[in-house]
């Protein structure tokens, strides 16, 4: 890491990091899971599943009772695909546009929302059949739209997308000036399109034109959804639900979500207390690969054979799948 971390300001990382919170923690925090509605697969259930149990059960060895709250976010207002044309993911990963639409509103069999929040939720719930005092409750974006934090995120987002832009820019992330980048747009209400080109007028309401439909309309904030690009998304679900501890797959470390997510509460101008990010290994298939859905390469295990190879690699960045 470049930047300096204060004492109190450092990401935790696997293993260890997860003993030092069960160290520090009284078993009453609040954990945040977030995730978009789309396949779950065994590289998810670390964050999601296993790591939630290793640290119940290393709270209760300290001789304290887990009773956590875990929210587990589930991600609709996530793009289902960035636009490929308008991107160019290697040089420039933070020029982003949404191709079509949102999770909320997709019309696509395999982002049916419904069905993903109850695989991710249920999967959740084993930490509840081990551990019954904690609480599980799962949350959708959609439903905080009217919370006075998540106004205030999202027209801050239309105003001004160089807020997190030039946070990335100083953390050595380059932007394409030329190219568009919006980290929020509202979504067409004729066609629900989430390319959109929006304007704030007079405070809140929004005016907009739709890239797609071409239609153009002033909408009031609460007309509306939205589409938030997930960097963003992470503010308000933080504030809100009085959020202790995130736990995050280290590829968002790579990204410097941990510098940038502190950056953000600044440049937002949201008071936030002190969240501790805890870092979980990625998971590497039988044949080398990492897991995941856009690497087209999932494979689903059974949680306690999990525990087992984190157990047995505690602090491994990468933990191969055996065969
Ligand atoms: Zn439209």
């Amino acid at each position: 890491m470049e930047t300096e971390l204060s004492l109190e300001h450092k990401p935790y990382l696997l293993m260890n990091g997860l003993k030092e919170i069960a160290h520090e923690f009284t078993g009453d925090e609040n954990i945040f899971l977030g995730i978009k509605p789309y396949g779950f697969h065994a590289g998810n259930r670390i964050p999601f599943v296993a790591y939630p149990i290793l640290l119940c059960e290393e709270l209760e060895k300290n001789g304290k009772q887990a009773r956590f709250n875990f929210f587990v976010f589930i991600n609709d207002w996530e793009q289902t695909r960035f636009d490929p044309e308008k991107t160019n993911w290697k040089e420039f990963p933070f020029n982003v546009i949404p191709q079509f639409t949102t999770f909320q509103f997709s019309k696509d069999e395999a982002h049916d929302v419904d069905y993903w929040e109850k695989v991710i939720c249920s999967a959740v719930h084993e930490v509840k059949e081990r551990f019954p005092n904690v609480s599980i409750k799962c949350v959708r974006n959609s439903s905080m739209r009217d919370l006075p934090i998540m106004k205030e995120v999202v027209l801050k987002t239309i105003k001004n997308p160089d807020l997190l832009g030039d946070i990335m820019n100083n953390l050595g992330f380059p932007l394409h000036k030329n190219f568009p980048y919006t980290y929020c747009n509202p979504i067409c209400p004729k066609c629900t399109s989430a390319r959109t080109v929006a304007a704030i007028i007079k405070d809140e309401d929004i005016s907009l034109t739709c890239s797609d439909c071409g239609h153009q309309g002033v909408y009031g904030y609460h007309d509306l959804y939205y589409w938030l690009y997930h960097k963003i998304l992470a503010l308000p679900r933080i504030k809100y639900f009085d959020i202790d501890l995130c736990i995050s797959g280290l590829d968002h470390y790579k990204e410097k979500d941990f510098d940038s997510r502190y950056a953000l509460y600044d440049a937002y101008g949201i008071k936030m207390k002190p969240t501790h990010i805890l870092y979980t290994p990625a998971l590497h298939g039988a044949n080398g690969l990492q897991m995941g859905k856009s690497r087209n390469n999932c494979a689903n295990i059974e949680t306690e054979q999990l525990l087992q190879l984190i157990k047995k690699n505690p602090n491994t960045y990468e933990i191969c799948i055996e065969e």
